[in-house]
């Protein structure tokens, strides 16, 4: 007789994401866009047993597979990437959506280390990740079987294009201030330059948005210079 088929599957985290990103608004649209972002995967039991990672820190990048926890559980057959202007439609499976059926991400990320102290976490960086994100599977990158430079990628054949950040001496005198600020400053340059605004609004404009970043809300707007150039200005932080 042949083997039922296989129609739900339910799957336990096995550990959580600790990240710089307390919210969806400001995460890079993919990992590996702001190296200064550090994030931590604490293992959960009976998963944080530390025979469970041995081996684990030979490999230098991870693929992370995660729930969008944050996305609703609804999806439909086409989604607007944010790379198309926000308007254009493709289908779901076409795109990194984190809209879609269930909700699993996947990402590949840096392993920095791997800490057995208290419990195993993973130390990570470039993660895409909101602080919370629950983590379903962990597995080494082989550069030698998933490297394809040479591959098609459709709608995104290269990484966003960057905008300038500057912050008003108000913003750098409060960074200043702080114990972290050097990285800080680096994580708030390169997220911003990332352009985290709704894609329908790339032009200058009086909005003020905030992005959360650690135990921060940079407050910034879009201002065009004086070579008609739009940049991102942090006024407050
Ligand atoms: N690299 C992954 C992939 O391709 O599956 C994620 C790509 S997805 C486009 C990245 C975005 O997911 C981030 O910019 C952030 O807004 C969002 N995100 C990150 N963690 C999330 C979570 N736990 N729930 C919902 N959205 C999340």
């Amino acid at each position: 007789m042949p083997a039922s088929p296989c129609t739900s599957v339910s799957l336990t985290p096995i550990g959580r994401i600790e990240s710089d990103y307390p919210d969806k608004f400001g995460v890079p649209r993919q990992p590996g866009l702001a190296d200064a972002a550090r994030a931590r995967l604490v293992l959960t039991p009976p998963f944080d047993d530390p025979l469970a990672v041995r081996g684990l820190e030979a490999f230098s990048h991870l693929w992370v597979t995660f729930l969008f926890h944050l996305s609703p559980e609804r999806w439909t057959p086409l989604v607007r990437p944010p790379r198309l202007g926000g308007n254009a439609r493709i289908g779901v499976f076409a795109s990194r959506s984190t809209h879609r059926p269930n909700r699993l991400g996947q990402s590949l990320v840096e392993l920095e280390g791997i800490d057995t102290d208290a419990g195993v976490s993973l130390r990570l960086r470039s993660v895409d990740l909101v602080d919370g994100t629950p983590v379903l599977d962990i597995k080494p990158y082989l550069p030698w079987a998933e490297a394809r430079p040479e591959a098609r990628a459709g709608f995104a054949p290269e990484a966003p294009a960057l905008l300038p950040v500057r912050l008003t001496p108000e913003a750098q005198a409060t960074l200043a201030a702080r114990p972290d600020a050097t990285s800080l400053r680096e994580l708030i340059h390169q997220v911003l330059a990332q352009d985290p605004r709704p894609a329908y609004r790339r032009g200058a404009e009086d909005r003020i948005y905030g992005v959360r970043l650690r135990d921060v809300d940079v407050r910034f707007r879009a201002v065009v210079n004086d070579e008609s150039k739009t940049l991102l200005e942090v006024i407050e932080i």
